[in-house]
């Protein structure tokens, strides 16, 4: 059905390009940009297990550790260089873009200009990009595209959208940017809204970031200081679901998409019940708060999200819950400090 639109819509139009992995029976080739942050490494891994270690092709400004180089390919490619990204495409064969350049919310805030550039113009290049070559594109937006004014428990797909971050208001803009694409040009934009995702790999400069420095704090000191109030609650998941989302979100066929952007959670909690759980696990460990100005951007956000269309929609399904997220944390942190001693 979406492929006899888009023919319709232009005559030129190469058919191919849009159903890699459908008619062609290849697998795609996938380029990450902005890939050496939090998500980006483990999303490399887990495309390459499913789609082979050559086709999916990381990329970032920043110089790989040797582990990463060894993984499988690594490039240089700056979102904000047009040309550079164009010649990665071409030269690459690149059938689809998951975009994760981007600064994050708390950072954002430290540096407005520099966010502007690479969470806006970059988009706006990837977005051409991806026009101009055909490519299925996915950018993660976040809870953080809501503001004061939107409801906060639960917030649901669409509502109002009024974000105070820089962050937020770029991610709105690609969201709508996106939709527009899709609507205008025929463009496979697909958009997830990740809440804060929880992994053990050093997080970028959000908001949600102390889920993360808790576990590493904790196990390296037997303390933490959050800089959130005990009882702010927050949305999360762990990275498993949200690469999971991920991937089987760039899978779903067009016709089954009523959007092209949806909220995915897997669980909302506060500092201090997660503080509770760590505490069923490691006994002795002190928290204290001191809440600064990210407490301002996470009373602003949503609470508890809505994903029933994702639900609904193409089956998304969470599968860590807390439990098993603390479980798994405890496990890998540990790995990671013996491993890396960070
Ligand atoms: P991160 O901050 O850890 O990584 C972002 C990467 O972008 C960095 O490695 C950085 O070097 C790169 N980058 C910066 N400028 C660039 C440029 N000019 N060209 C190319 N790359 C550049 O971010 P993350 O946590 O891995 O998040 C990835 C994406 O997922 C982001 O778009 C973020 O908004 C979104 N997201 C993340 C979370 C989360 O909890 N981590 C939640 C919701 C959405």
């Amino acid at each position: 059905m979406f492929l006899r639109k888009l023919c319709r819509g232009s005559g030129a139009l190469n058919i191919r390009t849009y159903s890699v992995g459908v008619i062609d029976k290849r697998p795609p080739k996938i380029l990450i940009t902005g890939g050496l942050g939090q998500l980006g490494v483990e999303c490399a891994k887990y495309l390459r297990g499913k789609y082979g270690r050559e086709n999916v092709i990381l990329s970032d400004i920043i110089k790989p550790t040797t582990e990463v180089a060894n993984d499988g390919p690594y490039i240089f490619a700056d979102i904000l260089d047009f040309k550079g990204l164009q010649k990665i495409v071409v030269d690459h064969r690149v059938d689809w873009l998951i975009h994760f350049s981007a600064l994050l919310s708390a950072i954002g805030e430290q540096n407005v200009p520099l966010a502007v550039r690479v969470n806006i113009e970059g988009m706006h290049n990837v977005i051409e990009l991806a026009k101009q070559y055909r490519l299925r594109i996915f950018v993660p937006s976040t809870i953080g595209a809501f503001g004061p004014d939107s409801p906060r428990n639960p917030t649901p797909n669409i509502t109002v959208q009024r974000p105070r971050t820089i962050y937020g208001v770029s991610k709105v803009h690609a969201e709508l940017l996106g939709e527009y694409y899709h609507y205008r040009f025929g463009l496979d934009f697909r958009c997830l809204r990740f809440p804060g995702v929880i992994s053990s790999d050093p997080p970028g400069g959000g908001t949600t970031d102390y889920a993360i420095a808790i576990f590493h704090d904790v196990l390296r000191k037997g303390r933490y200081q959050c800089y959130l109030k005990p009882d702010t609650r927050l949305p999360m998941m762990h990275v498993r679901d949200a690469l999971r989302a991920l991937s089987e979100f760039l899978e779903v066929p067009n016709e089954k998409l009523n959007r092209r952007v949806y909220n995915v959670t897997s669980m909302s909690f506060t500092p201090e019940e997660l503080a509770e759980k760590i505490n069923q696990h490691l006994k002795e460990f002190q928290i204290t708060y001191q809440p600064d100005s990210r407490q301002d951007i996470a009373d602003s956000w949503p609470q508890v999200f809505d994903d029933s269309e994702a639900r609904r929609d193409w089956q998304w399904n969470p599968e860590v819950d807390l439990d098993n997220l603390v479980s798994l944390m405890i496990k890998e942190v540990k790995e990671k400090i013996a491993a890396n001693g960070y």
